[in-house]
């Protein structure tokens, strides 16, 4: 079966239990500045989770693009990837366990026709802040897995959330296939990381509601959260132990990497998997405008292809390669993601172009560590100073030699140097969740003040290009084609203030997306909305489809300041600005 059967089927088997297919959102997440990327199917329903209504209803389905920068150095084993495509089903408050293991399970045995006695589940064991979960062990049971392939795990293999302090969570039970691999060791079992067992889906469910002083009370309000690996259900359909040995996903990918070193797959599976796995997320990160930089997603960005050089380098490629490998990752993707098709041409420029930064520096680099006796964290900020290599490449090189990198000595080092661009912040490395802070919900309702005001002042061809929010600014892209006069920038302030000090009500009303746009309402993504979207109408002054959050009354947002604006493309403009 291909990757692509297996999602056909998985968005028909749940539209016949009553869920609606919803787009997969952007990988970059859109209003919450504590991730750099989405990091499952579930990070950018948050809101929803939490409570408020989507606007296709309570059931819903999807396909995800993920990346998790936290999995980067898992990344060369067998099952885990950067960049990959997460089926996920959702229950907002609507059915719960019954309905969701006993249709896993029909899904997998029925739909899939994978063998019952290779799966096996893990449920939560419970502790002193919820009980042992034998509600989801029953319904296993009595769906037919038989009792000694339930495992019980304790929180940190079996438990969800909160996505902060407080806030919904619960256990979780996760569904494993017995590949036909042997034991590596008597303790082997589903959670070991031999191989062995693939874990294909996890069922979540938030059924508990963690309060300020530590208690979890149940909720009345229960959601289920799923996902599902697309590469390794494939692999395990096609009954491979490897998802880089899936034809249809990583197939053309690994012959162009052997082709081009003239090294087998098979000789070294490791740097081949690396190679295949950075450039397929580099590809889809780069077609979100991303360019490799020292911060943030750039960062991530840059990471992720020189550790594809350096690799290409032990497989002993002297020429340039990468946009070879990006075009047959695009060659892969490019029917089901047209964008990447549209894009080619960037994508690889900008791939190619962060290969050639690196490659001019990385011998010298690499030559240099060879006459060091040790590299620690003085030597890694020289390296990456002097030669660009990023922190974690040294760790990597680093650890191969039994060493060890400080990464304080480097911060300090960085630090000392001023550039405190780098977002090392742990949260923002893993994936954090929506923050839906005061501050950020109120530059959010001013983001769209902002674009209406624009085009009030400009004219209607003022269009949204992108946006970013920090708990600190407001960041708006839109197209334009020159820099705005003083005096415009000051009625743009002028006219948005005005509507604060109106307090006009900002409401959100569900819709047709055909509706919606006949309406006016102003739109970012047009191809990633499903049929309903949510329209958010500020008085009459504005009306954009948008997921929220909002403040409830313009007042509430306090004084809108531009702080600046930056011309960042031949038609695009930025500015920047900040609430008092
Ligand atoms: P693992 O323990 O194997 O890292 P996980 O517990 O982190 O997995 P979840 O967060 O539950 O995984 O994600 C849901 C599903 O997404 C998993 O069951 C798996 O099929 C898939 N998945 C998770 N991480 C990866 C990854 N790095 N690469 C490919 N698929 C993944
Ligand atoms: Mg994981």
């Amino acid at each position: 079966m291909t990757s692509r059967n297996l999602i056909e089927k998985y968005f028909k088997f749940f539209k016949n239990k009553g869920h609606v297919i919803i787009p997969s959102a952007s990988l970059i997440p859109e209003n919450d500045p504590s991730a750099l990327f989405i990091s499952a199917g579930m990070h950018p329903l948050v809101p929803f989770l939490l409570g408020e209504a989507h606007p296709a209803g309570k059931r819903l389905v999807n396909n995800q693009l993920c990346l998790r920068t936290g999995d980067i150095d898992e990344v060369g084993d067998i099952l885990h990837h950067t960049f990959f495509e997460m089926l996920g089903n959702w229950s907002l408050g609507d059915y719960w366990k019954k309905e969701s293991i006993t249709w896993s399970y029909e899904f997998l045995t029925k739909e899939l026709d994978l063998d019952p006695n290779k799966l096996w589940i893990t449920c939560f064991e419970g502790d002193s802040d919820a009980p042992k979960d034998t509600e989801s062990s029953e319904i296993w049971e009595s769906v037919g897995i038989s009792r000694e392939k339930v495992l019980f795990l304790p929180k940190k293999d079996n438990w969800w959330g909160p996505a902060g302090e407080t806030g919904p969570c619960g256990p979780d039970s996760e569904i494993f296939f017995e590949t036909s691999l042997k034991a590596c060791g008597s303790k082997c079992k589903p959670g070991c990381h031999c191989g062995r067992f693939f874990e294909i889906w996890n069922n979540v469910f938030m059924q508990y509601n963690r309060t300020k002083d530590g208690k979890f009370k149940l909720m009345k309000n229960k959601n289920v959260d799923t996902g599902m690996g697309v590469d390794r259900t494939t692999a395990v359909l096609s009954g491979l132990n490897d998802d880089y040995l899936v034809p249809d996903l990583w197939g053309g990918v690994i012959s162009v990497i052997e082709k081009i070193t003239g090294v087998d797959y098979g000789s070294n599976k490791k740097a081949h998997r690396i190679i295949a796995d950075h450039i397929r997320a580099a590809v889809f990160v780069s077609a979100e405008g991303v360019l490799p930089s020292n911060k943030e997603r750039g960062y991530v960005l840059r990471r992720l292809i020189r550790r594809a050089v350096r690799y290409g380098k032990i497989l002993g490629i002297k020429e340039t390669f990468l946009e070879t490998i990006a075009d047959s990752v695009i060659a892969v993707y490019k029917n089901y993601y047209p964008h990447l098709q549209t894009e080619s041409e960037e994508i690889k420029t900008i791939i190619a172009d962060e290969e050639v930064k690196f490659n001019s520096t990385l011998d010298r680099g690499l030559r240099e560590i060879d006459s060091l006796d040790r590299l620690d964290g003085k030597t890694a900020f020289f390296l990456y100073e002097s030669y660009g290599f990023p922190l974690e490449l040294t760790e990597e090189i680093a650890k191969e030699k039994g060493q060890v990198v400080e990464q304080q000595v480097f911060e300090k080092e960085f630090k000392k140097h001023q550039e405190l661009s780098r977002t090392a912040s742990a949260g923002m490395f893993k994936g954090g969740l929506v923050d839906a802070s005061e501050k950020v919900t109120k530059l959010h309702t001013a983001t769209h003040l902002l674009q209406a005001a624009l085009r009030k002042i400009l004219g209607e061809q003022v269009a949204q290009k992108g946006s970013n929010i920090t708990t600190e600014r407001l960041r708006f892209d839109f197209s334009f084609d020159r820099k705005l006069s003083e005096k415009e920038l000051k009625q743009v302030e002028n006219v948005i203030n005005k509507q604060i000090t109106e307090n006009l009500s900002v409401k959100a009303e569900t819709k047709d997306l055909t509706e919606a746009i006949r309406d006016g309402a102003l739109h970012f993504f047009a191809e990633r909305y499903g049929d309903k979207v949510k329209v958010y109408s500020i008085g009459s002054f504005s009306q954009e489809i948008c997921g929220g959050p909002h403040v409830i009354r313009t007042g509430e947002i306090g004084h809108v300041r531009i702080l600046k604006q930056e011309k960042v493309g031949a038609v695009v403009m930025r500015i920047y600005a900040t609430i008092q």
